[in-house]
């Protein structure tokens, strides 16, 4: 017979504060001051019978500047898909599990997608401490519109990768995308990553949001040509979230305009194959964007 303590609480029902939680908790931890650990992720931490940590050595730091001596065991990149079938052989006996990374909030950027998603299949109990997460502090701090957004994790650290990367989100805005872009990345390859921005967006509202929540936090703003400059001068220190504003209208004009001209004599499939043709870009997305805004006998 399952142990109740764990069993999922009857919906209408909201579990006692202070309740332990049950199953498999996603804690988030700070991306750098550890005066952001929140009070109910200290009680998760601390009731859980195990903490699957990124890096049980860096956690071991966080853990016990928190008081917290719990067993911990490693869950990275490398072994998670082994350590799945143990795992959930433990939420099955009842157990409540907590995962960590590093820094911020779990499975962003960070590993853990692969077991929230088979604990999902099985039907366990998730539940998470939300808390720190550097994208959305940089977004919020950016002065960049915050919806929507689109967080694209780390950029391919290879250069042609990385331009081929920047020119397919540029295909998608022509297409009709139109998101503030967010991204991580390492300091040694942010000068390079910038200047590659640059070329692929032009000079773009952008922003680099570095140390944040740290004694040297810093949100540097200006066009994407201003900050590449910038730091092909001045090289950058720390961890780094960089930020790119949607396309000025005029982007998008130009491939809406091609369309309606296209649309009015054209079927969706065959303006869009015109004007994939004069443009460049490729077929799909253009369509996409044609089917968006339809043929104007269809609007109505
Ligand atoms: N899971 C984390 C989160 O929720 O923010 C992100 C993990 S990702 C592996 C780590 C990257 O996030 C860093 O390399 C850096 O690009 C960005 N990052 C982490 N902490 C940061 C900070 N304090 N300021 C700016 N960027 C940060």
């Amino acid at each position: 017979m399952p142990d109740e303590t764990y069993a999922d609480p009857p919906e209408a029902e909201a579990p006692e504060p202070g309740a332990p939680l049950a199953g498999l908790v996603l804690v988030s931890t700070p991306i750098g001051n550890l005066g952001d650990i929140a009070p109910r992720a200290r009680q998760a931490l601390a009731g859980a019978d195990l903490i699957l940590c990124e890096d049980t050595r860096h956690s071991a730091r966080l853990l016990s500047a928190i008081g917290v001596s719990v067993r911990t065991e490693p869950l990275h990149e490398y072994n998670e898909d082994q350590r799945i079938a143990p795992v959930l052989g433990m939420l099955r006996a009842g157990r409540r599990i907590a995962l960590v990374s590093d820094a911020g909030t779990p499975l962003v950027s960070d590993p853990g997608y692969r077991l929230v998603r088979a604990a999902i299949a099985e039907g366990f109990p998730i539940s998470a401490v939300p808390g720190p997460n550097a994208a959305v502090m940089a977004l919020v701090l950016s002065g960049l519109p915050p919806q929507p957004f689109l967080f694209l994790g780390f950029p391919p650290p290879r250069s042609a990768a990385r331009r081929a990367a920047f020119g397919t989100l540029r295909a998608a805005e022509r297409a009709g995308l139109t998101a503030t872009l967010i991204w991580h990345e390492a300091p040694h390859r942010l000068a390079e990553t910038l200047a590659d921005m640059a070329t692929a967006f032009g000079p773009r509202a952008a922003a680099v949001a570095r140390e944040l929540t740290k004694h040297f936090e810093e949100v540097r703003r200006g066009t994407l040509t201003d900050l590449a400059a910038h730091y092909a001068e001045h090289a950058a220190r720390g961890e780094i979230t960089v930020l790119i504003g949607p396309p000025e209208q005029e982007d998008q004009e130009d491939l809406d305009g091609q369309l309606t001209r296209a649309l009015a004599t054209h079927s969706v499939k065959d303006a869009a194959a015109l004007v994939s043709a004069a443009t460049g870009l490729p077929r799909k997305l253009v369509y996409a964007r044609a089917l968006a805004m339809g043929r104007p006998d269809e609007t109505g």
